[in-house]
């Protein structure tokens, strides 16, 4: 039997991507499409997809319909609205929107009892991989920076993933050189102070998808690791995997690593 999906922000530019890809999956069918300002559009036009629905204006216009899983890729104001409704209907959830806080998490870990939740900031498994492969690399070096770079329409910044990314780092190694800059010319040239004091540097440019660069830094030599994302569908098999996955974790997951077995 397949798995019934339902989509938040379906006619977005990540979420038209999943609607495509739900689509495409034999175990998966697509029988629900959320997104506030585009509600009654035939989803063919509104997110490219040839199946027989009209997008619905709000998460409770889905009562009626048996939905297993929805994805959320909407913004985190929004997120945290259909969360919120998702725990309270036992609807299982996949949600790749950022900008949600601890706080949030620690909410969702309560609001989600009967159904589970599944967050990853990044839902390419090429940046999965190259999170485990910096926390591993992290006691070899005495100093590290993190570099995020995005399309220009991006709203967040820093991004989930470099905060994530951060955090992992700071937890893997302590050891560091402190910032020897005492002159800040420009407010802001080193960067944001993410977890551990690690720098997060936020390049914002048309063109660009979603790269995540990590330098290491130790005497006489330097290691980078990097991820880039050139396409929207690098993120489709992760969104596919949870959205298989997530009924059977319990509660809430944060990120992809348990699913990769990494
Ligand atoms: P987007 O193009 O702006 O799409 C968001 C969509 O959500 C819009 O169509 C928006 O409608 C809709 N929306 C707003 N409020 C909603 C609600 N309450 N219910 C349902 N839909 C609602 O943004 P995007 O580029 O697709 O990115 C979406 C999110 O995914 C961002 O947080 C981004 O950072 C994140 N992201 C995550 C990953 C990952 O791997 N985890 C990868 C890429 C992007 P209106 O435009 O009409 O308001």
């Amino acid at each position: 039997m397949s798995i019934r999906v339902g989509v938040f922000g379906a006619t977005g530019r990540m979420g038209r991507t999943v609607c495509a890809a739900v689509v495409g999956d034999p175990e998966l069918e697509l029988v629900a499409a959320v997104d506030p300002h585009h509600g009654g559009l035939d989803l063919r036009p509104a997110a490219g997809v040839d199946v027989d629905l009209h997008v619905l204006p709000a998460p409770e216009a889905l009562t009626e319909i048996a939905v297993d899983v929805v994805v959320d890729f909407t913004d985190a104001g929004a997120a945290r609205e259909n969360l919120r409704w998702c725990a309270a209907a036992g609807v299982h959830a996949g949600v790749g929107t950022t900008g949600l806080t601890d706080d949030d998490l620690d909410e969702l870990r309560s609001l989600f009892t009967t159904s589970n939740c599944l967050v990853a900031p990044n839902f390419a498994i090429g940046a999965v991989v190259m999170m485990r492969l910096a926390e591993l690399a992290a006691p070899w070096f005495s100093s590290v920076e993190v570099i995020e770079l995005h399309h220009d329409a991006k709203i967040d910044a820093p991004s989930g993933t470099s905060l994530l990314l951060a955090r992992r780092l700071a937890a893997a190694a302590t050891d560091r050189e402190a910032d020897a800059t005492t002159d800040r010319v420009l407010e802001g040239a080193r960067g944001a102070v993410g977890p551990g004091d690690i720098p997060i540097h936020s390049v914002r440019l048309r063109g660009m998808v979603a790269h995540h660069e990590v330098l290491f830094g130790t005497t006489g030599q330097s290691l980078t690791i990097r991820h880039d994302s050139y396409d929207r569908s690098s993120f489709m098999p992760g969104v596919l995997l949870a959205v298989k996955a997530v009924g059977g974790r319990p509660g809430l997951t944060v990120g992809l690593d348990s699913l990769l077995d990494l």
